[in-house]
């Protein structure tokens, strides 16, 4: 492993890599670079922050407590450099027990799966039920809150993230391999790439429960955002938010995000607010825009590009106040924030009318998303 410009905070720090720079902070002009320091503990372990910062200053902060993302900055139109997501300072912030996944990675399925069960090859798997009687996000200890290893590949603007989750755990079959690689591109890019193998068939869905408001809470709320979906059809839900197994069209509704419109817009008319998956307008692995993401004062925009085929565009509805050990004691009410989840669609282990989310011995999952800012 050849590791460049990697400053080393602590000596203590639990990650095996050699180091060219030992000890000195970044302060790389023009240059990439990784900083790592120590975060706190968990189940006896040593949680590092990796803030990897690129040549044009930005910046992106992630722990090895559930992969999260800490902090994404980037500049506005005027050239100041805010952090844009939602995260809290230490620790306990991260450990409280209604963390609503703030930047963490999520597994092994994104969203729910009804009735927390689902058959296979004629077999049926229980799963932890952890919203209503349904699973949301992996059950009640998914991968947003496992330690992962961290390897830092040859490179000042990668680090890999590796999770092993054993057959059974939260009910779901086969000893399953992760390993998930964030990189800050010089474009202003945040790329995630997912990768999975297993030895039983399984369903997998893994995507970055990442909360973004582009002003950086100069707006207590994301509704004067205008968002733009790649997707002329979405997947309605019943109350529990499960999926009905339509495919409905958008037009004509308050789900048309096809031409940009502001998130206040029409929200009123969606009850509880949008939380809800799309279905993207493109090939099965195609990678193509998903969503464009503008705030007008602050003039940030944010890209998202997948290859996955939906995306779950939540408008943060169930932010209540209530956090504590946030960043900078920002209180997180209702709709500060949203979420824009690369993904394949809610409860499709249930669905075969759905792309599947099997994945078979010998086989390997993959899936890109890209977060790309700038400003207009
Ligand atoms: C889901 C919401 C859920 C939230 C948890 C989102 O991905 O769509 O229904 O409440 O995650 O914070």
């Amino acid at each position: 492993m050849k590791i460049t410009k990697v400053f080393l905070l602590s000596l203590s720090a639990g990650v095996l890599f050699s180091c060219k720079e030992e000890g000195k902070p970044s302060s790389s002009p023009g240059g990439n670079s990784i900083v790592v320091s120590p975060f706190g503990h968990f189940e006896n372990q040593t949680i590092n922050e990796y803030l990897l910062t690129n040549k044009n200053g930005m910046q992106v902060g992630v722990i090895n407590y559930g992969g999260a993302i800490t902090k994404i900055i980037v500049p506005d139109k005027e050239g100041n450099f805010e952090d844009i997501v939602t995260g809290f300072a230490t620790m306990e912030g991260f450990l409280q027990t209604n963390n609503p996944y703030f930047g963490a990675l999520i597994g092994r399925y994104a969203n729910r799966i009804g009735n927390a069960s689902f058959s296979l090859n004629g077999r049926e798997f229980r799963l932890e039920a952890n919203d209503n009687a349904n699973s949301l996000h992996g059950g009640l200890k998914g991968f947003d809150k496992v330690y992962w290893e961290v390897i830092l590949p040859a490179g000042d603007s990668s680090i890999l993230l590796s999770y092993s989750s054993a057959d059974g755990e939260e009910g779901y079959p086969g000893n399953v391999q992760v390993e998930v690689v964030y990189t800050l591109t010089a474009e202003n890019a945040l790329k995630i790439e997912y990768k999975a193998t297993t030895d039983q068939s399984t369903p997998i869905n893994l995507t970055s429960h990442a909360y973004f408001n582009l002003s950086a809470w100069k707006q207590n709320d994301i509704l004067s955002h205008e968002l733009a979906l790649n997707a002329r059809f979405y997947t309605p839900v019943n109350q529990y938010l499960i999926p009905t197994g339509e495919m409905r069209s958008v037009d004509g509704t308050p789900m048309d995000f096809r031409q940009s419109k502001t998130i206040g817009r029409d929200i009123s008319r969606v009850e509880g607010g949008f939380d809800h998956n799309w279905v993207l307008d493109k090939d099965l692995g195609e990678m193509k825009w998903a969503a464009i993401l503008y705030d007008k004062d602050s003039g940030r925009q944010m890209e998202v590009w997948t290859d996955a085929p939906g995306i779950q565009f939540y408008s943060g509805n169930f932010l209540d106040g209530t956090l504590s050990h946030t960043k900078d004691n920002l209180i997180y009410q209702k709709h500060s924030a949203l979420c824009l989840e690369t993904q394949h669609f809610p409860d499709s282990p249930n669905r075969p009318e759905f792309p599947s989310t099997l994945l078979n011995p010998g086989e390997v999952y993959r899936h890109t998303c890209i977060y790309k800012f700038s400003t207009r």
